[in-house]
């Protein structure tokens, strides 16, 4: 059994805690807070109940050297803003200066770490390392889902040197919607997925053929399985290694309750940089034209089987949402889900850039679960155990 949060008496306890800070930083600041912001009711909680904090994160991927723009500490500044708090910091993570601040805050303060990939020991789960990490603390929490697929010394090895360890509300979270709403799930059940790349989310989409009532494949790779049923789709996106896979992923939706469906139209055009020629219909894409978003017809069949579902899915943007031309299906679909949401139905959205485009959208607090992880929140959906939930139970 994994503990939560409110299993432990934190009163007066050192509590070590990994949280997902691996945020967006340009020229020393953080250009999006979301992952921050998501971390903020289990610190809160913490600091109200009584412990002192010390928090340990990555961010980027600096390869066991220190890298100066990979530094947490403006992360740090950020965080101490959104708290309204001053915070501590250190400038590695397992220093004796540094456990020396964390024995020494008080209750009701923070401790935060230099970014723990600036040792190789991190990834290589290094038991050494590990231990060095666990004199931060008495208590270890992990409230860091977008690691929780790996298995690292500050989420795995560190894990055995406490008898007091749980995790935070934002794990708690993630494992409420992205696996308990799934193992009983409120039918229908719809899976909307999108983006480029069918190999990431292969899976997911099989272990959802026997879960869904309906996965609506939009985006780029729709014209994989479009290709593969036989028609024509012009210069639009092919993942010729895919094509089989497509082939054999419709043919099993014979046998399954699940009902697959496509885009009717696609707003076309030339090439990525062109504005759009038109729309046209599916099976009249012309030969030197690519489809670029999800046509009105498609939007209004996509928007009529999210009103009749009682839980919704969506990894992946539903055309190349980082053009404004592009950008329209993606957009109907996040005010769609935002309208769902309000009548009561279960929503979650998850995935790089579906949070990215939901988020630029300017909605993501209005859907029930927004997903902070990529690799874990796809790892999840497979039906995976994820190594950081394991080392915990
Ligand atoms: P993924 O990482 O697989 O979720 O893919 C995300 C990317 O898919 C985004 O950068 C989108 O621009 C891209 N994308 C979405 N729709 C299309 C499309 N119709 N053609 C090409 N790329 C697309």
């Amino acid at each position: 059994m994994i503990h939560n949060l409110h299993t432990f008496d934190l009163k007066d306890k050192r509590l070590l805690m990994r949280v997902d800070f691996n945020v967006p930083i340009d020229n020393g600041r953080v250009t999006d807070d979301f992952r921050l912001r998501a971390a903020l009711p289990t610190i809160q909680h913490c600091l109200q109940q009584g412990a002192a904090v010390v928090l340990m994160s990555h961010l980027g991927r600096p390869k066991g050297k220190v890298v100066e723009n990979l530094s947490l500490i403006s992360v740090g500044e950020t965080l101490a803003d959104l708290l309204e708090m001053p915070i501590k910091f250190s400038d590695d993570c397992i220093s004796e200066d540094a456990r020396d601040t964390s024995l020494g805050i008080s209750p009701g303060e923070i401790h935060l770490l230099e970014n723990l990939r600036f040792h190789d020991e991190e990834t290589l789960n290094d038991p050494q390392f590990s231990m060095l990490l666990s004199k931060h603390g008495d208590v270890f929490i992990n409230d860091a889902f977008g690691t929780a697929h790996r298995a690292h010394a500050s989420n795995v090895g560190v894990v055995d040197q406490f008898r007091q360890k749980g995790i935070g509300f934002l794990m708690e979270k993630e494992l409420k919607y992205l696996k308990e709403s799934f193992d009983h799930p409120l039918r229908p059940v719809t899976i909307i997925l999108g983006g480029a790349k069918i190999d990431t989310k292969l899976s997911m989409i099989k272990r959802f053929l026997s879960k869904a009532d309906t996965i609506i494949i939009g985006g780029g790779m729709a014209f994989t399985f479009l290709k593969a049923k036989g028609l024509e789709v012009g210069s639009s996106l092919i993942d010729d290694k895919m094509l089989s896979t497509a082939t054999q992923i419709m043919n099993e939706v014979k046998n399954q309750r699940v009902q697959l469906v496509f885009p009717s139209d696609f707003v076309c055009a030339k090439d990525l940089e062109s504005k759009p020629d038109g729309v046209y219909l599916r099976r009249d894409i012309p030969e030197d034209l690519m489809g670029l978003d999800i046509g009105p017809k498609s939007i209004e069949k996509f928007q009529k089987i999210i009103s009749s579902s009682k839980t919704i899915l969506w990894n992946g943007p539903l055309g190349v949402f980082e053009q404004e031309y592009y950008a329209q299906g993606t957009k109907a679909i996040t005010e769609k889900l935002v309208e769902a949401t309000e009548a009561g139905q279960t929503t979650i959205v998850g995935g790089g850039d579906t949070v990215a485009a939901v988020r630029s959208i300017g909605f993501y607090r209005d859907v029930s679960h927004v997903s902070t992880g990529g690799g874990a929140f796809l790892e999840l959906l497979s039906g995976e155990t994820l190594p950081a939930f394991s080392a915990l139970r």
